[in-house]
């Protein structure tokens, strides 16, 4: 099966020029000018006069079917990577967790098994480690030799997931010797929940507490230190969920002294604000830790990802019925499984806050969501290129088209949206992978279980700082 992609603009991190893209199997096959005029047929052309060509979205922060304070996020790898999909996505990377106590691989396989079959998109894993000792950290280099390259740790949820200084520097040792990724959730925990008592003991239970409670210079803190351990080891680093001002500086001073850290931002810190936890128990809908931040946090997020402090924009989706679901914490908002849904908005969003908005080049919309991951994940250039040889992993995008998202069209298994009624200019027409068109305009076309695991490389850390 051959598809010619014509009269296109070819929207690349590098730049931006027309051409024709040709798709051969499952790979980008040539790209060029009037490749029609030049003789090259195809079974199937799709007319791109006035879109951008642009490589798939890749988000690397999902959480599909995790279990989380006494239930489950809702969305499954069929109808969360169809939802990924339908907004642009056509790679994520989930977090596989590991059951206290129990191997690594355990968790692994149980991942895989969610996955295999069921997802629709490409997918890899992040494993997340619960546990550091001698038995999970020979494991890492079996992972990291199977294509699982990246390691979560989190210095929050004491009791929970929590890893002390110690476990966090053998880990990072560990992944200097085997080429692996220390990813790190990076908040004060065991501080944090001090704060949360004393605001439930004197009365604050409403969601707000919940923001109230973290206090960004905890997370500036945190990320300080685990940049410092990484630099001690000898180690890159990669912050998820970068909410904060505090965190950002700690980031870019970090750079500055030339420590490999790398840093993600979500759409919610950039559209969001502790506003939204307000409004009494409906304010559950919006927690997700950390937390949605003081509005005036929102133009340091978007300046890092301007200047390159912030590589990345991925979701951290993890989404919970407000009702059933997020009501398990009327009370006590300690107690609210702490998600989003986001997965189905985020390139849309990063277009509109970015490009439409005027604060991102369109090559650095791409490179966002997009190359950069793919390079810091070790799926360049297989993913986030348009290049011969690449995956066809591209989206016809409409940078005119409006939408208004809404839970009423989304494709998300959750009951509301937390961007209810935004208005986006600019979305995918056609959504294709490997060579499969999956969606055409806002129709599900694909086949079931189309997505594939993708085996990941150790990347070049030197060459990316
Ligand atoms: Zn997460």
């Amino acid at each position: 099966m051959r598809t010619l992609i014509s009269n296109g603009l070819v929207v690349t991190a590098d730049g931006s020029y027309p051409a024709d893209v040709l798709v051969d199997g499952e790979t980008i096959a040539l790209v060029g000018a009037d490749l029609a005029g030049r003789g090259v047929t195809a079974d199937e052309t799709i007319d791109a006069t006035g879109k951008y060509v642009v490589p798939g979205g890749i988000d690397v922060h999902t959480h599909f079917e995790l279990p989380f304070g006494g239930t489950v996020a809702k969305d499954t790898f069929e109808s969360g990577t169809k939802a990924a999909a339908h907004g642009g996505t056509t790679t994520i990377i989930d977090f596989a967790a590991q059951a206290r106590g129990r191997p690594l691989r355990e968790g692994l396989d149980t991942w895989h098994a969610k996955a295999e079959g069921h997802a629709v998109i490409d997918f890899g894993f992040h494993m997340m480690m619960g546990d550091v000792n001698d038995g999970t950290l020979a494991e890492m280099d079996g992972l990291v030799a199977d294509g699982v390259t990246t390691f979560k740790l989190f210095t929050a949820y004491p009791g929970v997931l929590y890893s002390p200084d110690d476990h966090i520097f053998r880990a990072m040792l560990r992944s200097r010797d085997n080429g692996g990724l220390i990813l790190m959730h990076a908040e004060n925990g065991p501080v944090i929940d001090v704060i949360a008592a004393a605001l439930v003991a004197a009365g604050t239970t409403d969601p707000i507490g919940h923001g109230l409670a973290r206090y960004p210079i905890l997370e500036g803190e945190a990320t300080n230190r685990v940049i410092r351990l990484a630099e001690a080891a000898g180690v890159p680093v990669y912050i998820v969920h970068l909410t904060s001002r505090d965190a950002l500086e700690a980031v870019t001073a970090a750079r500055d002294r030339g420590a490999m850290a790398f840093a993600e931002t979500c759409p919610q810190y950039l559209f969001l604000s502790l506003d939204d936890l307000g409004n009494g128990f409906e304010g559950a809908k919006y927690v997700c830790s950390p937390p949605l931040r003081p509005k005036d946090h929102q133009a340091d997020l978007w300046r890092g990802l301007l200047k390159g402090d912030l590589q990345a924009v991925g979701t951290d989706h993890c989404p919970f019925d407000f009702h059933g679901q997020k009501e398990l914490g009327r009370g006590d908002f300690r107690k609210i499984p702490n998600g989003l849904p986001a997965v189905e908005d985020r390139v849309d969003l990063i277009h509109q806050g970015g490009v439409v908005e005027g604060r991102l080049s369109r090559e650095r919309w791409v490179e966002v969501i997009s190359t950069a991951p793919a390079k810091i994940f070790g799926m360049y250039p297989k993913k986030g290129a348009i290049a011969v040889g690449s995956d066809a992993d591209l989206l016809v995008f409409d940078p005119n088209r409006k939408r208004t998202i809404s839970a009423a069209t989304h494709h998300m298994a959750v009951d509301y949206s937390i961007f209810e009624g935004f208005e986006v200019q600019g979305t995918s027409d056609v959504v294709m992978s490997r060579g499969t068109v999956l969606v055409r305009d806002g129709a599900w076309v694909g086949p079931a279980g189309h997505g594939r695991f993708v085996r990941r490389a150790p990347a070049d850390f030197v060459r990316l700082a």
